[in-house]
């Protein structure tokens, strides 16, 4: 089993970068049956931004990523927020500093400054010269004594060691894709463990909790794999055994730029809000950010996930595709339509209201007359050549059935029915079609009478084969219904149509259109 956590920084709003990091820790926990934590890397408190906790929890839950062990719920490795857990950096940075794998650091921010812009100008790395590693430790000891300001840094291993990522594989030996991120030579030098304000670096405390927090499995952003040689240094200084690294690729848009504020509003908050976006959508649009599977079908829930979810990700920059959210969002939805439950409530009153917002309650009481609003929604909802993505866009969608009846008929219906020869026969099978009663008017009913219907001329010309003239006279009764029922604009099949428009409205503009 599988112990993984999420540790984000309380320092804005979750993105979709952030809940796929989330949800493949999540998902990897489930799959395992081990325990999915959730630990808030607090310790760079000007970076804090209030609120941020809250909005945090409320869109991890949203998504269905309860944690199993974390604020809120608890657990047996708590505190889990790390401003919190002062106590235990503290106690474990005397063991590095007893061993001198870590040391005192009295430089001013001067002199480090100056110091890398010379690096700086000579082309260097930027990094620090040691010079405190140099003070005798019963000298060092005696400036903290006295409370002189200063930082702690750790005194780097000559080599940094080598790790296996779960995704990219040997440091230093994966391919070009990995290499633009592993490093063989240091890329820190002595960095800082503690700062001068006693509190510790994220580096330092995201090591000491991972270990305590008995974590198995780290899976994070690949912009945290330039500092995983550094971490894999401190549990070999501690002499403790790392956990499995994983670092899942960057995520960028069409033009190959990295997905920021800038370019796009990826926020949870923008997805949910205001595009409506179903949870279950958007967990399995960020499933398939560098996940790849073997099932016939993309579309998945989460507790579908949550039984074959596996680490095969891929390595590299992942492109994010927005019309495969559209397009799962349709799928998610016709599931929603389809299970018929309170979710399918919720969707018809959701439209309700997006309906009344647009054209205003006198209008759609004149079209939906002696019907229930709410039937006549589900009618809608579940005609599946009408997609649904959220309440608005479906409201503009159906459109075409709100015109009224003098909005209709605009073409000439020559225009429409390419045969007139077949027009007597059209116009008596049409008739034919409102014999359904009210308590059956279906689109199936519909869908049974029309398959039924034959179309034919008077005057059957003796060369002309049958079934051919069967399929033009029913192509040309397709496009008189439309024309009747919907005045020629393109819309849902003709079955679904009626079902929607409903028998009295049907009834009229058959009538009218056969006169
Ligand atoms: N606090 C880091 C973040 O905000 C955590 C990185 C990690 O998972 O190690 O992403």
């Amino acid at each position: 089993p599988a112990r993984t956590r999420f540790a984000p920084s309380p320092t804005g709003n979750l993105h979709l970068g952030s809940i796929r990091t989330a949800l493949f820790n999540y998902l990897l926990a489930r799959r395992t049956g081990g325990q999915f934590l959730l630990r808030i890397e607090d310790t760079d408190q000007k970076r804090t931004v209030p609120g941020a906790e809250d909005r945090l929890f409320k869109d991890l839950r949203w998504a269905g990523l309860q944690w199993d062990e974390g604020p809120i719920v608890g657990g047996a490795y708590g505190p889990y927020r790390q401003s919190e857990r002062l106590f235990l950096y503290h106690t474990h940075i005397q063991t590095l500093l007893e061993d001198h794998k870590a040391y005192p650091c009295f430089c001013s921010t001067e002199r480090i400054d100056h110091l890398n812009r010379m690096r700086h100008e000579k082309g260097l790395p930027l990094g620090y010269d040691r010079k405190c590693l140099d003070i005798p430790v019963e000298q060092a000891e005696e400036r903290v004594a006295r409370g002189e300001a200063h930082v702690i840094r750790f005194h780097v291993p000559q080599q940094y060691p080598k790790y296996e990522d779960l995704v990219y594989g040997k440091s230093g030996h994966g391919d070009a894709k990995s290499k633009q991120y592993m490093f063989d030579e240091p890329v820190f030098d002595d960095p800082v463990l503690i700062k001068s304000d006693g509190f510790p670096t994220y580096h330092f405390a995201n090591v000491v909790d991972d270990k305590l927090m008995q974590i198995t499995h780290v899976i994070r952003g690949s912009e945290w794999m330039s500092s995983t040689p550094l971490h894999v240094a401190l549990y070999d200084a501690f002499d403790w055994t790392p956990p499995q690294y994983g670092h899942v690729p960057l995520l960028v848009d069409a033009k190959r730029q990295k997905l920021s504020k800038r370019n796009f509003d990826s926020d949870i908050s923008s997805f949910r809000d205001k595009q409506a976006i179903f949870p279950e959508t958007l967990t399995n649009f960020a499933a398939l950010l560098g996940w790849s599977h073997q099932q016939k079908s993309d579309v998945m829930d989460l507790s579908e996930l949550e039984n074959i979810f596996d680490l095969k990700i891929t390595k590299g920059n992942t492109i994010v595709a927005f019309e495969k959210l559209n397009f799962l969002q349709e799928q998610h939805a016709r599931r929603r339509v389809d299970a018929r439950g309170e979710q399918f409530e919720q969707m018809i009153r959701d439209v309700a209201v997006a309906l009344l917002e647009k054209h205003g309650a006198a209008k759609i009481t004149q079209f939906v007359s002696k019907r229930k609003l709410r039937d006549v929604i589900a009618s809608m909802l579940e005609t599946e050549s009408l997609p649904y993505q959220n309440p608005r866009r479906f409201v503009d969608s159906i459109d075409v059935f709100l015109k009224d009846d003098y909005a209709l008929k605009r073409s000439p219906l020559r225009d429409v029915v390419a045969d007139l020869t077949f027009l007597p026969d059209i116009r008596v099978a049409a008739t034919t079609l409102l014999l359904v009663p009210t308590e059956s008017w279906t689109r199936e009913a519909h869908r049974a009478n029309l398959a039924q219907l034959e179309i034919q001329r008077p005057t059957a010309s003796s060369s002309e084969q049958a079934s051919l003239a069967a399929k033009a006279g029913k192509k040309n009764l397709y496009a008189f219904l439309r024309w009747a029922l919907l005045g020629g604009a393109q819309g849902p099949s003709i079955p679904d149509t009626m079902e929607v428009l409903g028998r009295d409205t049907c009834e009229r503009r058959i009538r009218e259109a056969v006169l």
